[in-house]
C-alpha cells in the first residue's frame, strides 16, 4: 500500500478587503489538485454568497455543538460578533484524494493551525495601504457602513501580526499577486518533492522566495505606518 499522502496546508489571512477571496479563488482555477476549506460560520450570508459554497452558513446552537462533538480543527470568534471554524473533514478529504488544501482563516485561527500543524505554509495577504484597503471595501458594496467601520479597525490590529507568517503578499496589481501566490504554493510542493529543480522550477522558487517575511519587510513598512497613522488609530 502507497503512504498516505499529507497534504500540504495553505493557510491564507488578510484584513477583510484585501483581495483575498479574489486572489485564492483564481489561485483555485490555476493550480491542481488544490481544494478550498469551507469554513462553519454563524455570519448571516452577503450579498451573493451561498451555503455550502463559501461557507456553511449554521446557528450558534449548531457551532456550539459541532465544538463540543470536536468537529473542528480550528475556531475562533472572529470581530468579537461571529464564530468561524474550519472542520476536520476537508483534510481528512484531501489526505484521501491525495491533495492540498487551502484555508482562508484569520489571525486566531492561523495560530492555531501553526500550532497544531507546524509544517502549515502561512501567508499574509496586505492591502498596498489603508485607503486602497477602505475603498476595496465600499467598491464590494455588500457591507453596512457601521460593518465597514468595523472592519478598518480590526484591520489595523490584524495587520500588526504579519511577521508571524512565512510569506508575505501586497496585493498591489491583481494580476501579479495572482501569480505570486501560485508561486508560493508551486514551490512549496517543489521543496517538498526534494529533487533537484529545473531552470522554470528555479525561476519560480526565486519568484516566491520575494515574497519570504525576511524579504519584505521594507516594503511592509510604509503599509503599516499608513493604518497606524489614520484618524481611528488615534482615538
Ligand atoms: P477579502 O476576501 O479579502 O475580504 P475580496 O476578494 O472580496 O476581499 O476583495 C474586495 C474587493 O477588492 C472586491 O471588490 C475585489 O474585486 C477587489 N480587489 C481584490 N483585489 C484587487 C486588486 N488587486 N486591485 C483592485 N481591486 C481588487
Ligand atoms: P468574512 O466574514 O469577511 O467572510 O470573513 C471574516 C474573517 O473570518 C476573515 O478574516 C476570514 O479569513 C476569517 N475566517 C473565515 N473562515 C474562518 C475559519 O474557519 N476560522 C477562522 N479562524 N477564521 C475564519
Amino acid at each position: 500500500m502507497s503512504p498516505a499522502h499529507t497534504p500540504i496546508i495553505y493557510i491564507i489571512s488578510a484584513p477583510s478587503g484585501s483581495g483575498k477571496s479574489t486572489l485564492v479563488n483564481e489561485l483555485l482555477k490555476l493550480v491542481p489538485n488544490l481544494d478550498f476549506s469551507i469554513s462553519y460560520t454563524t455570519r448571516d450570508p452577503r450579498g451573493s454568497e451561498q451555503n455550502g459554497k463559501q461557507y456553511h452558513f449554521v446557528s450558534r446552537a449548531q457551532f456550539e455543538q459541532m465544538i463540543r462533538a470536536h468537529e473542528f480543527l480550528e475556531h475562533a470568534n472572529v470581530f468579537e460578533k461571529d464564530l468561524y471554524g474550519t472542520s476536520r473533514r476537508f483534510l481528512k478529504e484531501a489526505e484521501q484524494k491525495g491533495h492540498d488544501l487551502v484555508l482562508d482563516i484569520d489571525v486566531q485561527g492561523a495560530a492555531q493551525i501553526k500550532q497544531k500543524l507546524p509544517s502549515a505554509v502561512s501567508i499574509f495577504v496586505l492591502p498596498p495601504d489603508r485607503r486602497t484597503l477602505e475603498w476595496r471595501l465600499r467598491k464590494r458594496s455588500e457591507d453596512a457602513e457601521e460593518v465597514i467601520q468595523r472592519r478598518l479597525d480590526t484591520a489595523s490590529g490584524e495587520i500588526e501580526n504579519y511577521d508571524k507568517y512565512d510569506y508575505i503578499l501586497i496585493n498591489d496589481v491583481l494580476e501579479s499577486s495572482i501569480e505570486s501566490l501560485q508561486d508560493i504554493v508551486l514551490s512549496e510542493r517543489l521543496r517538498r518533492l526534494g529533487q533537484p529543480l529545473g531552470e522554470e522550477e528555479g525561476r519560480i522558487t526565486e519568484r516566491a522566495d520575494h515574497c519570504r517575511l525576511a524579504n519584505v519587510k521594507d516594503r511592509v513598512k510604509p503599509i503599516l505606518e499608513s493604518f497606524r497613522n489614520s484618524p481611528s488609530a488615534a482615538q
